[in-house]
């Protein structure tokens, strides 16, 4: 049984696909697509020894070690060409280290068509890795579970170059097309938070002028998008 995080990620995974869990932790994620007969296999990738072992167990105890390999390896380094992977998923990190791990080793994405990224903060560095990289977002998520809000992006390989407004790349451009309640209140959250950093810094003696213009413009994006 998923979380509802990871059951909107697995709902993106395209059916028969060969999979890359970068991550995995328990390898939840994959298992349970295999489970339900979505995925061929692949591989479930860890860069530390406990989750790595963890979800070395998960695999062989519900006997799926001949479709799916756990690896012991620094994000990418997972996937070996012979895998054959088309899809990737990178979940539950912040978006610095997701866009650090899809880049460190880009060319490992050779073949692969789809990335579903969650990202749990910073989803804009995500969003501009893709524009940057050949890829096109094709859909997005957003959803509150367990006091948290996360975003989850379903981006494809394309030949054609997408460009994304600074609007875009900050709030995303589905769900900016289509606020729902946690987009709402992400964001009114986000505004709160920016205006009390604001207020700290401007009762500060020091006040370090970039910054205060920065967070400005950002409290003004988010204002005019909750309008
Ligand atoms: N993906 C699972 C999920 O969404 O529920 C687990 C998320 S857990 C919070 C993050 C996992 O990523 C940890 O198990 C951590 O060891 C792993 N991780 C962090 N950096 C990594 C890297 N560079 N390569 C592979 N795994 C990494």
């Amino acid at each position: 049984h998923l979380s509802q995080r990871l059951a909107t990620v697995a709902k993106y995974v395209p059916e028969g696909s060969r999979l890359a869990d970068i991550g995995t932790d328990h390898a939840y994620l994959p298992v349970n697509l295999l489970k339900r007969g979505l995925i061929a296999g692949g591989v479930a990738g860890e860069v530390v020894r406990g989750p790595f072992e963890n979800a070395q167990h998960e695999i062989k105890r519900e006997g799926f070690t001949a479709q799916l390999t756990a690896r012991l390896a620094n994000g990418l380094q997972a996937i070996e060409a012979t895998d054959h992977i088309d899809t990737v998923v990178i979940a539950g990190m912040g978006g610095t280290l997701i866009t650090q791990i899809l880049t460190q080793d880009y060319a490992r994405l050779a073949g692969v068509q789809r990335l579903i990224l969650q990202p749990n903060v910073g989803a804009h560095l995500v969003r501009q890795f893709l524009m940057t990289h050949g890829f096109k977002l094709v859909a997005e998520e957003i959803l509150a579970e367990d006091g948290h809000i996360y975003e989850v992006l379903v981006a494809d390989r394309t030949t054609t170059p997408v460009t994304y407004t600074a609007d875009d790349l900050r709030f995303g451009p589905f769900l900016l097309a289509a606020p729902n309640a946690a987009f709402v209140a992400k964001w009114t959250h986000e505004a709160e938070r920016t205006q009390a950093v604001l207020q700290q810094m401007q009762a500060a003696k020091q006040v370090p002028t970039a910054k205060v213009a920065t967070l400005r413009a950002e409290l003004t994006q988010i204002k005019e998008v909750l309008q």
